[in-house]
């Protein structure tokens, strides 16, 4: 798969922050994270070239293929986990993630704290109640967050992933996210991906995470069951 010619991707980024605009949204305040996952090294290195600096992948075999390939091409990036993360898979990781941003659960936070302590997290909230989407209950946040933030890591929000369906019908649950992290008094909101930015935009998103509307359609992510998400 290779990945799309400087121009292409150039426009591609564009649109991207003309649509967080339209939504009401700052594109130069809001971090557009590039979602590189399922996509070989070459699609990384395009985006660094582009000048994205924020990348993110679900998958730790993933990340740890592309990351030296950039660090070896002089790309300084900030790879952000964004993925299910098994607790075995943070040591290896630990010294490249920047935000970890899937943390749901005590266990997996304490690891990352021992690994990579101080490390800066996001907390994953399930705000749809599917339950095949990852993230702790909403009304178990707050302890979580104190949780980790005990464990002496630098807790900077909240992070979920949308309803599936209509990008209208993720708009309540971004809305709850908005209001967990403002009673927490936490300033990163990471919420709207390819087809639900706008819904996210408009309820506050700080950090959008975007692959499919930057690189096309992903090949299939062998050994997923979550497949194309
Ligand atoms: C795959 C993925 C994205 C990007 O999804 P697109 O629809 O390609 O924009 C964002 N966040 C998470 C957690 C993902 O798994």
């Amino acid at each position: 798969m290779s990945a799309p010619a400087p121009e292409v991707l150039g426009a591609r980024v564009d649109a991207v922050r003309q649509r967080i605009a339209e939504a009401g949204g700052d594109p130069d305040a809001i971090c557009l994270l590039a979602v590189t996952k399922g996509f070989g090294p070459e699609v990384a290195l395009a985006a660094a070239g582009s000048g994205l600096v924020d990348l993110g992948e679900n998958y730790a075999q993933e990340l740890l293929v592309k990351a030296p390939v950039l660090a070896g091409a002089g790309h300084q990036v900030r790879w952000h986990a964004i993925g299910r993360l098994q607790r075995n898979k943070v040591r290896s990781l630990a010294g490249i993630v920047s935000l970890w941003q899937s943390v749901d659960r005590a266990d997996l936070g304490l690891e990352i704290a021992k690994r990579a302590p101080g490390a800066r997290v996001l907390v994953q909230v399930n705000v749809s109640d599917e339950p095949q989407k990852g993230g702790c209950a909403p009304d178990e946040t707050a302890d979580l967050v104190a949780r980790l933030a005990d464990a002496g890591l630098d807790v900077q929000g909240l992070m979920t992933v949308g309803r599936t369906g209509e990008p209208a019908d993720a708009r309540a649950g971004f809305a709850l996210l908005r209001r967990l992290a403002d009673d927490l008094d936490l300033p990163v909101r990471s919420m709207g991906m390819s087809g639900d930015l706008e819904a996210a935009v408009a309820e506050g998103s700080t950090l959008v995470r975007v692959g499919a509307a930057l690189f096309g359609p992903r090949p299939s992510v062998p050994g997923s069951a979550a497949g194309a998400r």
